[in-house]
């Protein structure tokens, strides 16, 4: 192709992991990276809806150590002086309502103990210095992580994607892939709105249209857009940038201070999700209307703990298509079925916080020798190795939506 040139390795896809990756793959030395974006813009899908908490209290040591990775490269990219993804480390709250929750968080207190993630367990009273407007009278605990945070992530998009480019890599938008090329059972370079770009290597990090790409390769993978929404209210009393971050996962939500107001979103029990096949590649995921119902029980949701929820002013709503797939965990690595064709996606809601540690694994799963066995446990195989039926699949996925906050998960 005259304007782009080939490239070693082509990733598809400009959200936060797409960018994520190539950041990760010019860390690992790997800068000869062409990304190609459908849209003018870089994180103008899904990324930039999302509400950027960064949690590192998980269930499993593998995924507290991916978003400890995560925490650390954002710490250090804010620590420079240009191009900083706004990250704040204000910690987090996470309040346990029944004493099945506090069990479950005694679990994950011992996990990040293993991890060496610091967390504590405090008082109300020490919960109420840090959100003065809060009633914390029902809760049964409440877990501080000192380091979590959340951060803008428009910015952490083009904070990856600004290092990159000093390291050489090119990120380009307004090219839409529309064709995987391939000769003996590997991946030879893509075809594009602007022509065909020989590679050696594609990564599909296309969010919503990452089974569009899949297809193309003939690879048939279980990734569904899963609606999803919250919203930020006009400023509110006693609200200010430096609040943890909260999680009530016993109410489904989770809720952070958006300058003067307060962000406040969760998981419906009764998720609305898309067949991938309802939309085509190239497009734009189907438009979501505003869905007021859903706003409404976050408010009846959390008014037991501020009880002045239901004299929030709604400043804007914000909605889109994070995907999910049937068992919960990443799509990371190499499909055996097609040598050169990697997958960065399934993030069920992660893609922002679990960028930084998705695109290390991502190069782990291609550099290593022998990756380890949480990366290969992530490999896209787990579901071409055996039939799965369409709708069973997306109940599962829709699942895994609506019990995010569920016990164990
Ligand atoms: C309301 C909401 C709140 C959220 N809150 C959080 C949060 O607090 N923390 C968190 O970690 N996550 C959160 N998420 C999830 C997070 O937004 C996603 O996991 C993440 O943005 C996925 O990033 P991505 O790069 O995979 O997808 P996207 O951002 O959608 O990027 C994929 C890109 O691929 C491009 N593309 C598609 N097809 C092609 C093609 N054929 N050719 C070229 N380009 C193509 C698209 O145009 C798009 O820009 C939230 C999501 C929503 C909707």
């Amino acid at each position: 192709m005259d304007t782009l040139g080939d490239a070693e390795i082509v990733v598809i896809g400009g959200g936060s992991v797409g960018c994520g990756v190539v950041h990760s793959l010019c860390q690992a030395g790997k800068t000869d990276v062409l990304l190609l974006e459908k849209n003018d813009a870089l994180a103008s899908e899904t990324t930039s809806q999302a509400a950027g908490l960064v949690g590192q209290v998980r269930t499993s040591i593998e995924r507290v150590q991916l978003a400890m990775w995560s925490v650390k490269t954002f710490s250090e990219m804010e620590a420079e002086p240009k191009a900083k993804p706004g990250w704040r480390q204000v910690g987090s709250l996470r309040v346990a309502l029944t004493d099945e929750r506090v069990a479950e968080f005694e679990q994950m207190k011992t996990v990040a103990n293993e991890a060496d993630l610091e967390t504590e367990f405090i008082s109300n009273d020490e919960a109420s210095a840090m959100w003065p407007m809060f009633d914390f009278s029902p809760a049964k605990t409440v877990l501080w992580c000192p380091s979590d945070g959340y951060l803008q992530p428009n910015d952490l998009a083009m904070a990856y994607a600004h290092r990159a480019r000093k390291k050489g890599a090119r990120l380009v938008t307004g090219v839409t892939v529309e064709g995987i090329l391939t000769a003996n059972g590997r991946v030879t370079g893509v075809e594009t709105s602007q022509g065909a770009i020989a590679c050696d290597t594609v990564i599909n990090a296309a969010g919503a249209h990452a089974w569009h790409i899949a297809q193309m390769a003939g690879l048939d993978l279980p990734i569904f857009p899963v609606r999803h929404e919250y919203f930020v209210s006009v400023s509110a009393v006693g609200m200010h940038p430096q609040l943890p971050v909260m999680r009530v996962p016993d109410a489904s939500l989770y809720l952070r201070a958006e300058i003067n107001g307060l962000l406040l979103g969760g998981w419906e029990p009764k998720a609305l999700s898309l067949r991938p096949d309802d939309f085509e590649n190239g497009q734009t995921p189907p438009r979501i209307e505003e869905d007021w119902d859903v706003v409404g029980w976050f408010i009846e949701q959390i008014a037991p703990l501020y009880d002045q929820a239901g004299d929030l002013g709604v400043r804007s709503i914000f909605k889109g298509w994070p995907t999910f797939v049937p068992d919960g965990k990443f799509i990371i690595g190499e499909s055996s079925r097609l040598r050169g064709f990697v997958i960065a996606g399934g993030c069920n809601a992660h893609g922002v916080s679990g960028s930084a540690g998705i695109g290390r694994h991502v190069v782990e799963s291609m550099l290593e020798p022998s990756p380890s066995d949480y990366v290969r446990s992530l490999n896209p195989d787990r579901f071409l190795d055996s039939e799965w039926d369409a709708a069973e699949a997306q109940t599962l996925a829709k699942r895994i939506y609506e019990t995010y906050y569920g016990l164990g998960h």
